[in-house]
């Protein structure tokens, strides 16, 4: 479903953030990218989301190899990968429903699909009392689970999610998480890149540890350290 193939990034002269990574992803796996910070999680993320090229090596997404598909191809290629990031990027004049329409309406989605659509999304996170709110009006939870309604309303196949529960408290983010759990289960792949140790420990899925852009560990059932 994901392909790393000895994937090489290189930012400006020197700052090696990747260095001849492979890592295979199958498809309806969750899987959790871990590191300290500056260890290469969110380049792995910018980079399956085709915002910029590697230096070295190929990424395959959904058997699609990222560098033949043309710009004008990308928004398409973005309907198969949905993307919830720390900070929500939600359109702060939109409301939770607005948000989430919008979505479907830039990747050329029918009205009626739309119109049917929203409600059953916002009602699977738990918010069909909050269609309504504009996101300010809404807690930092909340916000989190419109941007992953957004994500998810197409069905794509993949759903990456960097540092999802970053601005979040404890408690909430278990319920981040238990809603990403559910989507995987309905046989979407699902990738989270980050450093919520307690999450990743509670959650028992397979574990990839980066290190200086090298990958240093890779467990099912795996924890955010190495076990003793
Ligand atoms: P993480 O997400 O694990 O914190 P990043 O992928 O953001 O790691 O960063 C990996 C390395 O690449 C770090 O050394 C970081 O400083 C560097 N880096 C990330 N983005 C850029 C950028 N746009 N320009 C230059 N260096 C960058
Ligand atoms: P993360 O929260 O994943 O660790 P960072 O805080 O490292 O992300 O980076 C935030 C933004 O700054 C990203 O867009 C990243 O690409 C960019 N960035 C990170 N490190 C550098 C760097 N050394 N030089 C330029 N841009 C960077």
């Amino acid at each position: 479903m994901i392909r790393f193939s000895n994937v090489t990034k290189v930012y400006g002269k020197d700052t090696v953030a990747l260095e001849r990574l492979n890592l295979e992803i199958d498809a309806g796996e969750f899987v959790f990218l871990v590191g300290a910070s500056g260890s290469g999680k969110s380049t792995m993320v910018r980079l399956m989301l085709k915002e910029m090229e590697p230096s070295a090596g190929a990424i395959f997404v959904n058997g699609t190899r990222l560098s033949s598909v043309p710009r004008r191809r990308i928004p398409r290629l973005r309907r198969d990968i949905g993307c919830v990031f720390q900070d929500f990027k939600l359109l702060p004049n939109k409301t939770a429903a607005e948000n989430v329409a919008y979505a479907m309406e830039v990747t050329g989605q029918r009205r009626r699909v739309i119109r049917t659509k929203v409600p059953q999304i916002l009602d699977l996170v738990g918010l069909s009392g909050k269609m309504d709110k504009f996101p300010e009006m809404l807690s930092g939870g909340e916000q989190q689970r419109v941007s992953i309604a957004r994500a998810f309303v197409s069905q794509p196949p993949i759903l990456v999610a960097d540092e999802p529960t970053g601005n979040l408290d404890p408690n909430t983010s278990v319920g981040i998480m238990q809603l990403l759990h559910r989507i995987n289960r309905t046989g979407t792949t699902v990738v989270v890149a980050t450093h919520d140790r307690e999450m990743v420990d509670v959650m028992r899925k397979r574990v990839v540890a980066l290190e200086e852009g090298r990958i240093v560990r890779d467990k099912v059932k795996g924890a955010y350290a190495d076990e003793v």
